[in-house]
């Protein structure tokens, strides 16, 4: 049976919402398509109806209120990149934001977007063909996980690069659902269970991201990567320390969730990593290996502790 294929292009937020009402379940946002799109062509996501937010304008705009910088979740990176607020306040978000992709995809990827996208992972990022043949997995239908050969859970990963910069800068989301609007430090919307990443009820539209502006941090950004452009991450590491010598480090690619370890830069730089590499369920799931990644991260932590108290 052919399905019907719906797209809606809703010009305010409530009546998204209303036609994410209409469609049960059965549907997606849809701001600069760079990970939904590639997810569908691939046949990751069959759903088939798309709520377009790109005409909903204030979803967008970047603006410095009560000691926060307010980025609309529609923004796109490369706008983003320019704008003078973010390169001032927050130059180590600027470097995660020209981290993520390629300038075309960073001209149509949105903030928003980016903190949404969907989990990774080498056997389940295939063609249906490819993942047919293999006979599927928990992240699709099937019911073994093929990179840890289990059958309880899913580690796919996280592979946002400014969902690490915007954590370790204590940054919150806004975002409005049935209920109404709330707003809670971004961390707390990932679950770590790779089939499930986010807890966002499916109506919910993010608003905005909010950074506080009132604190001075030192900071530390780093990726690895195959090659140095169009690449997703296998880790990404942020670590700021603010003036109180309060010390954040963030990872994302070793783990269904970002991996968040506080502490004070004052710690033993052994226990954080320690505590680090102890949180991150890193499995053989990505180009490089578990093993080589789990070295990576005692690498990044230990050069970015030693710049922040250079
Ligand atoms: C070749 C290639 C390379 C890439 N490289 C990287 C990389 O290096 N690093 C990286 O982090 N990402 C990378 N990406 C993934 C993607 O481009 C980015 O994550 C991008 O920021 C996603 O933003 P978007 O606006 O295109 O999201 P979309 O694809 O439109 O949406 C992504 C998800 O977020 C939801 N969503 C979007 N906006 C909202 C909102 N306001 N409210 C509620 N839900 C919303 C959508 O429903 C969807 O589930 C790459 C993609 C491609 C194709
Ligand atoms: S981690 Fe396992 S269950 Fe999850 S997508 Fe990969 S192979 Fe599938």
């Amino acid at each position: 049976m052919i399905q019907e294929k719906i797209y809606r292009m809703p010009s305010s937020v409530s009546e998204a919402i209303n036609f994410a009402k209409s469609n049960s379940d059965s549907y997606r946002y849809l701001a600069g398509g760079t990970d939904i799109m590639p997810n569908k062509f691939q046949g990751n996501d069959q759903i088939s109806c798309l709520i377009d937010l790109s005409k909903i304008e204030n979803l967008r705009g970047v603006s410095a209120e009560n000691n926060m910088l307010r980025i609309g979740a529609l923004e796109t990176l490369s706008s983003l990149a320019k704008n003078p607020l973010v390169i001032e306040n927050f130059p180590v978000l600027i470097e995660a934001i020209l981290s993520v992709g390629s300038p075309l995809i960073r001209y149509s990827a949105t903030l928003g977007g980016n903190v949404l996208c969907e989990n990774r992972c080498l056997y389940y990022n295939q063609s249906e063909w490819w993942r047919q043949s293999v006979g599927y997995c928990l992240k699709c239908d099937g019911d073994i996980c093929i990179a840890t050969q289990g059958k309880n859970a899913c580690f796919s990963e996280m592979v946002s690069d400014t969902a690490p910069a915007l954590i370790a800068l204590n940054a919150k989301i806004e975002y409005e659902d049935l209920s109404g609007k709330h707003i809670v430090p971004l961390e707390s919307i990932y679950t770590g269970d790779g089939v499930k990443p986010k807890n966002l009820p499916t109506e919910a539209i993010v608003h905005a991201i909010l950074i506080p502006s009132d604190k001075k941090y030192r900071c530390h950004f780093k990726k690895l990567r195959e090659r140095e452009s169009l690449e997703f991450t296998s880790l990404t590491c942020c670590i700021t320390a603010d003036e109180k010598n309060n010390i954040r480090i963030v990872l994302s690619g070793v783990d269904p969730k970002p991996v968040l370890i506080e502490g004070l830069i004052t710690d033993d730089p052994e226990t954080l990593i320690t505590r680090a590499v102890k949180a991150a369920r890193t499995v053989d799931n990505d180009m490089y290996t578990r093993k080589y990644r789990r070295e990576m991260i005692k690498v990044y932590i230990n050069e970015g502790i030693t710049k922040i108290n250079r």
